[in-house]
């Protein structure tokens, strides 16, 4: 069981913080920046215990070595000897055990060919964990910089998998500027419709929209549904061709994203 909370970094960046219920030992996703989680830290008393990074961006790396300065702190990551300061890397399919609770390693290359993400069966209030970085955000997905379309509809696929309850922690505040394509994609699509509203309601206090569910992202994230119909006609009519594959719907609603 986790208490998740998340330090807002930069301009839209999530870092999230984890700990179990009774300890003041804490782990932290993706500290782009320091300071926010150094302040944290020393506001409630708190050790830092380790750090999870999901790929290679500065946005993400950032505050490593000032966090780890002088002291022995793990920092797991993807094997991208880019990344100045991993103390653990890891592969697809490794384990690995914080405190009580046990996280699976995914491979979800697309935004990034390093990019990893991290899900955890005990996560808050009995539901699973998922720290995924800049590849599944809440009503999107990350822009492809190094990675295929089918590299990404395959990552996005094995999200998907997961358990609807599970609780997707992602490191942007993307949700707004994603739901407003996701309407071009999808202008009947109901659910949508009501998670807008919702969402409008979130930011205008300031709120964040993050987490989301896997439930809810596969009723409203157009990246997560290349094969639903609307979807599809949507893609059609910005040229994809007429026997697309899922991976080919994908691509036209990304390019499609990227200027939109
Ligand atoms: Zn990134
Ligand atoms: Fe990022």
């Amino acid at each position: 069981m986790l208490i998740i909370s998340p330090i807002p970094a930069f301009h839209d960046n999530y870092i999230w913080m984890f700990h179990s219920p009774d300890s003041r030992n804490v782990y932290v996703v993706d500290p782009g920046d320091a300071k926010p989680v150094q302040q944290l830290l020393d506001k409630h008393q708190l050790t830092l215990a380790g750090i999870l990074i999901t790929h290679h961006h500065f946005d993400h790396t950032g505050g490593i070595s000032e966090l780890t300065k002088g002291k022995n702190i793990p920092v797991y990551g993807p094997d991208n000897h880019n990344i100045d300061g991993i103390t653990n890397t890891l592969q697809d399919g490794d384990t690995i055990k914080l405190d009580e609770n046990r996280f699976n390693i995914v491979a979800t290359p697309g935004h990034t060919l390093d990019h990893i993400a991290y899900f955890t069966e005990t996560g808050e209030a009995g539901n699973p964990a998922l720290f995924c970085g800049d590849t599944l955000f809440v009503g999107g997905c990350g822009r492809l910089f190094e990675g295929t379309a089918e590299q990404m509809y395959t990552s996005l696929s094995r999200l998907a998998s997961f358990p609807g309850n599970t609780r997707v922690y992602c490191a942007h505040e993307y949700t707004q500027a994603n739901l407003r394509f996701a309407r071009a994609v999808e202008p009947d699509n109901q659910i949508l419709k009501e998670q807008v509203k919702e969402v409008a309601e979130r930011r205008s206090e300031n709120q964040p929209t993050v987490p989301s569910t896997i439930q809810k992202e596969l009723a409203t994230n157009p990246f997560l549904r290349s094969n639903q119909p609307d979807v599809i006609k949507a893609a059609c009519n910005r040229g994809a061709p007429s026997n697309a594959k899922p991976t080919d719907i994908l691509r036209v609603i990304r390019a499609w994203k990227d200027d939109f």
